[in-house]
């Protein structure tokens, strides 16, 4: 028992919060982990203490009488036989010692996920992409999710120097939808058949609690929709409205975990203040949602390697993983795109440490590269999210330049080609009738 790890299960997320602190006021070490599948759907997060503390976690569970639904011994995900066909001498020894972890089920250390980012010959990024589409299998299946996303304004009170929608940049038509525009459009993402639609706009403080509170309602009522907010940092108070009115889940990249080069990007934020945000949405029972960049001046592995250990420490559900797009009008308007390689490296590496989360195919990595969804659906993701703003609005949501409207069409394409099963909402469908009703 004393060499093993078990997962706590509590009732809510407010009472696997405050168990957490429970647990660690008494001196019990706790990591706050993504829940294997048999414990709990897609996102659910556990609290995994060490064998040698389960008696007195037992005790001071009682003792404190918060609910729980169990405690599970943890199962280790091993990729049993991964490294079978595979030649010791054409793999890296860093890479090898860090892959054979993968392949037993262990956890990874930082310096072991710096290697596998590290993967550099073909065999080497072969095999990363092949573990991390087994461990995709194994915790979330084959179908593919796709949600709806509308981009409902397009003004922005933040100068976030790679980003085309940062309030400095002349040279971009701004937009407001009402709310009527924005019912029509969640009203079709739901004919569609999708369940989830994405909320997203620039911190565009005209959107005031009230405003974002009545839209929440509103698509709520007339949709029965499951809505992520990617609204920016707001106060705790205005996550707390959003989520009585009905917002599931919230997306708040950290973009990278580097202060300085964060610090650098946004001139506007605090790093710690987004930090914060991002623990209140937790504490809040968002289905808490971040991601980063790839290709950031500046950046390094190591970098990638600390975001990725950031997403697995602080629970995050969805993780949104992009190569750098640069956008016209911005300081780094002439900084390359980031690499494609690196970002799917990331996407692999992700899914491989934080196991059972919402990955998505990024809009990014279908425009950076034409094949960008096919290979990240290949290489661990299981989301792809469209586009669904109106065409006249959506060319000037240009948060980077070349941005790919990804349709519906697109979508089952790219699910298709990397061999992977539609949604349920469109195995009834047949295809042709999909592409007319989206036409
Ligand atoms: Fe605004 Fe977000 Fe763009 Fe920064 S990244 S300028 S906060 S929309």
């Amino acid at each position: 028992m004393e060499d093993k790890n078990y997962l706590i299960m509590a009732a809510s997320t407010t009472h696997m919060l405050s168990l957490d602190k429970s647990l660690r006021q008494n001196g019990i070490v706790t990591d706050m982990v993504p829940a294997p599948p048999e414990y709990g759907t897609v996102c659910a997060i556990a609290i995994k203490i060490f064998g040698k503390d389960l008696a007195c976690a037992e005790s001071l569970i009682k003792e404190v009488k918060i609910p729980i639904r169990g405690i599970y011994e943890q199962k280790v995900y091993a990729l049993q036989g991964l490294l079978k066909r595979v030649g010791a001498n054409v793999l890296s020894a860093e890479f090898l010692n860090a892959l054979k972890k993968v392949e037993r089920g262990d956890e990874l250390v930082l310096s072991e996920i710096i290697s596998l980012l590290s993967a550099k010959t073909e065999e080497e990024k072969r095999i990363l992409f092949t573990a991390a589409d087994r461990m995709r299998s194994e915790m979330v299946g084959d179908r593919v999710d796709i949600r709806g996303a509308i981009e409902f304004s397009n003004y922005c009170d933040k100068n976030c120097t790679y980003c085309g929608i940062r309030r400095g940049n002349r040279q971009l038509k701004r937009y407001r939808m009402s709310l009527t525009e924005i019912l029509d459009v969640a009203a079709e993402i739901r004919r569609l058949g999708m369940n989830t639609v994405i909320l997203q706009s620039g911190e565009d403080g005209t959107f005031t609690k009230e405003v974002i509170v009545s839209i929440l309602r509103a698509i709520k009522g007339e949709t029965g929709l499951r809505i992520t907010l990617s609204i920016g940092e707001r106060h705790f108070e205005e996550y707390k409205a959003f989520k009585d009115a009905g917002a599931n889940n919230f997306l708040l990249k950290i973009e990278t975990t580097n202060r300085e080069l964060f610090k650098a990007l946004h001139p506007d934020d605090d790093f710690d203040y987004r930090l914060k945000c991002s623990e209140w949405l937790k504490e809040l029972g968002y289905l808490n949602g971040s991601g980063n960049i790839i290709g950031l001046p500046g950046q390094t592995i190591a970098d990638i390697a600390a975001d990725i250990m950031f997403f697995k420490q602080m629970g995050i559900n969805m993780i949104g993983i992009g190569p750098f797009m640069p956008a016209n009008g911005t300081p780094l308007e002439g900084h390359p795109v980031g690499d494609i390689d690196m970002t799917l490296k990331a996407v692999a590496v992700t899914r491989l440490v934080c196991k059972n989360v919402y990955i998505p195919a990024t809009t990014a990595l279908v425009s950076a590269h034409p094949d960008g969804q096919v290979m990240a659906l290949k290489s661990g993701a299981n989301t792809i999210m469209l586009v669904n703003t109106p065409a006249h609005y959506r060319r000037n949501y240009a948060i980077y330049g070349n941005k790919c409207p990804v349709d519906l069409t697109v979508a089952i394409d790219a699910i298709m080609e990397a061999g992977r099963k539609l949604p349920k909402f469109l195995e009834s469908q047949e295809e042709g009738q999909v592409a007319h009703d989206i036409s």
